[in-house]
């Protein structure tokens, strides 16, 4: 059995390693510890171990885990693909939705989040989710698309969008990937110029177990990580 506490400490000094390693000094990035398909005793180990922040992909997966979790301080960041029948649960449930990309579903989280999200809770953190490098397989918007989204969702009274996040294609080279984060970071940089709040529009959810090094050496405030922290999926 693998110790949790242990990985986390271990993912956590290796970021620092390769963060202290860059050029540019960015601020550390955060560690979101991707949950999905793992059970409530590996996350309240995590918890234990005092990991902050959750990311799931599947509503009903990532419920029973959030109502087991009594601590206010723990975040839940939902990953996965959004559709409208789901709206409701996010915005009652969750902290983060990373993965919009499309002005429909935004819509439909701020009408929500008016009707069905605790008054006492902050307003709804968004990132959208861009398809970086063209892979047909994943959703995510064009970045030719990206910046009349932005516009439309930055209207948006109850949410707060906070910055972009991305999914690289599967089988890159480490050379493809940093250039595909870079990009991503250079998008954010030139899009927030022309928000009113430009320096909301700050967050980079980018890298995962595969490839954490180069979105770090990128500037990622956000790292998804899965596998490296709970091991192997099951199902
Ligand atoms: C599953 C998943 C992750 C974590 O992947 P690992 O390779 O297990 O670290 C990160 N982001 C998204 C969107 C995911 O679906």
């Amino acid at each position: 059995m693998i110790d949790i506490g242990d990985r986390i400490a271990e993912i956590g000094n290796k970021i620092r390693h390769v963060a202290s390693q860059n050029e540019t000094q960015y601020a550390l990035p955060r560690l979101v510890a991707v949950s999905k398909k793992q059970s409530i005793e590996s996350v309240l180990a995590a918890v234990s171990a005092g990991q902050l922040a959750f990311g799931e992909n599947y509503l009903q997966d990532a419920l029973p885990k959030i109502a087991s979790v009594s601590d206010p301080a723990i975040e839940w960041h939902f990953i996965g693909p959004v559709q409208s029948n789901k709206c409701r649960d996010l915005v009652t449930y969750f902290d983060w939705v990373h993965s919009v990309d499309r002005l429909k579903i935004a819509r439909r989280l701020d009408q929500l989040s008016q009707s069905s999200r605790d008054p006492s809770k902050p307003p709804l953190k968004v990132l959208l989710q861009v398809n970086i490098d063209g892979d047909d397989a994943k959703s995510g918007i064009a970045p030719e698309e990206l910046e009349a989204l932005v516009s439309a969702v930055d209207e948006l009274p109850n949410l707060r969008l906070r910055g972009l996040m991305t999914i690289l294609r599967a089988g890159t080279d480490a050379e493809q990937r940093s250039s595909s984060f870079r990009l991503l970071r250079e998008l954010r940089d030139n899009i927030r110029q022309r928000l009113r709040c430009p320096e909301q529009f700050n967050e980079l959810s980018m890298g995962m177990s595969g490839d954490w090094q180069q979105a770090v050496a990128e500037g990622a405030t956000m790292l998804r990580v899965g596998t490296a922290i709970f091991g192997e999926r099951k199902g």
